[in-house]
C-alpha cells in the first residue's frame, strides 16, 4: 500500500484525479494530514464515507509511534521512532529563543563515515522517503500540541546522498496549504557532497546550506571525514563558491573542535586564510565525545581563543550551545536502531 503522505500537492491531485474524485479533494485532505494533523482516515470528516474507504484501500497514513522519548536538563527532546519496517530513528526537538527546532534525519544509517560521528559506527539500512521525513515533524507537533517553527537536516545520514527525498519532503514542508515553514527556516547540513553542493545551488531555494568542514587541510580533513578522499577541499571551496555566486546566500560551515587535533592557533590561521572574503559564518561545535570515538572535545579556553582568532580576523564564528548531551541528543550523537537486535 502507498502512504498518503509520500506526495505534495501536485502529486495528490493526481492521484485523487487517477481514482475518480475532484481535484480540490486532495486539497482537503493535505490540510487533514499537514494542518490538522489526523491520524486516521476516518477523521477527515468533510469526505463522504465512500471516499474514506476508498482511500483505505489504497493508502496508508503513515504514522510513527514513539518508541522512546528522553528530555535533557535543558529542555532538549530526543524521540525514537519506530519507522514501521523494524528500524528506528532518531529525531531531535530543541528550544531556542526563536521557536522550537526539529533536527530530522535523513537515512537509516549514513554512509559517510566520518571518525566522530555515532550516526556511521553501525551499518547504512536505506534512505528515508520523503513522507517518512516529513513524518517527523509532523509526529513531534502532535506529541508536543505546538508547531515547530524551524528545521535542521542535521540528524542520521547525509541529505545529499537522499537528494530527490529531501528536496520533495522541503516542498511539502514549504507548501503554504500544508506545514507552511518558509524556506529561510530549514537548514541542510552535508559533509561535502560536490556534485549535490552545485545541484542545490541551481535549485535557488532560500535554505540555509551547513558545510561539514571540519579541518582545513587534506590530510587532516580525510582522517577525520573519508569522503575527503573523492571530493578534495579545494573541489569543496570551488562548489561553495558557485552556491554563493548563485544565491547569493552565506554558507554557515561547521567546525568541530576536538583537543589537539584541529584546535590550535595554526588551525585557525589556515582557516582564516581558507575563507577569507567569502560570505561565511562559523559554526563552531564543541566536539561530542561518542562510544569508540578517538577525538575529545576542546578545553573552553582554546574553543573561545579559536572563536577569537576568527572574529578578530573578519570571520564571523560564534560557539554552538551544546543541547542535549546528557542524553546522547547533540551533534553527532544520534544512531539508528534494528528494534530486533
Ligand atoms: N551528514 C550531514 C549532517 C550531519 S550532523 C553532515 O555531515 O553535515 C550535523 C553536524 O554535526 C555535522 O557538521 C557533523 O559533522 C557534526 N558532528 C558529527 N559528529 C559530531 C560530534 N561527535 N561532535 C560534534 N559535531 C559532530
Amino acid at each position: 500500500m502507498k502512504n498518503i503522505k509520500e506526495y505534495n500537492l501536485d502529486e495528490l491531485q493526481e492521484e485523487l484525479v487517477n481514482l475518480g474524485e475532484k481535484k480540490y479533494r486532495a486539497e482537503q485532505i493535505f490540510k487533514w494530514l499537514y494542518v490538522d494533523k489526523v491520524k486516521e482516515f476516518d477523521e477527515m470528516t468533510n469526505l463522504s464515507i465512500e471516499l474514506r474507504e476508498k482511500l483505505k484501500k489504497e493508502y496508508t497514513i503513515c504514522n510513527f509511534k514513539i518508541l522512546k522519548k528522553q528530555e535533557s536538563s535543558d529542555g532538549t527532546k530526543k524521540y525514537l521512532f519506530d519507522v514501521l519496517d523494524g528500524n528506528a530513528i532518531e529525531s531531535v526537538l530543541m528550544e531556542y529563543h526563536h521557536g522550537k527546532t526539529i533536527c530530522v534525519s535523513s537515512q537509516i544509517g549514513c554512509k559517510m563515515g566520518c571518525k566522530f560521528c555515532a550516526s556511521t559506527g553501525i551499518k547504512f539500512i536505506r534512505s528515508l522517503t520523503c513522507g517518512e521525513i516529513v513524518e517527523q515533524i509532523l509526529a513531534v507537533e502532535q506529541d508536543i500540541g505546538d508547531k515547530i517553527s524551524n528545521i535542521v537536516f542535521m540528524g542520521i545520514g547525509e541529505p545529499f546522498d537522499n537528494y530527490e527525498n529531501v528536496m520533495k519532503a522541503i516542498k511539502i514542508i514549504n507548501n503554504q496549504k500544508g506545514l507552511n515553514i518558509g524556506a529561510r527556516h530549514i537548514s541542510i547540513s552535508t559533509s561535502g557532497l560536490v556534485p549535490m553542493i552545485y545541484k542545490f545551488a541551481d535549485e535557488e531555494l532560500q535554505c540555509t546550506l551547513s558545510i561539514s568542514l571540519h579541518a582545513t587541510n587534506d590530510e587532516k580533513r580525510s582522517n577525520m571525514m573519508p569522503i575527503n578522499n573523492k571530493y578534495n577541499i579545494k573541489e569543496l571551496m570551488e562548489a561553495c563558491k558557485y552556491y554563493i555566486s548563485k544565491t547569493n546566500k552565506r554558507i554557515s560551515f561547521e567546525y568541530a573542535l576536538a583537543k589537539d587535533n584541529n584546535d590550535n592557533l595554526e588551525d585557525a590561521k589556515e582557516l582564516v586564510k581558507l575563507l577569507k572574503g567569502m560570505l561565511c559564518h562559523v559554526n563552531l561545535i564543541p566536539i561530542n565525545k561518542i562510544e569508540n570515538g578517538k577525538y575529545t572535545k576542546s578545553t573552553n579556553e582554546n574553543i573561545i581563543k579559536f572563536r577569537d582568532y576568527l572574529n578578530n580576523n573578519g570571520i564571523v564564528a560564534t560557539i554552538r550551545r551544546e543541547l542535549g548531551s546528557d542524553i546522547d541528543a547533540a551533534c553527532g550523537q544520534l544512531r539508528r536502531k534494528n528494534l530486533k537486535e
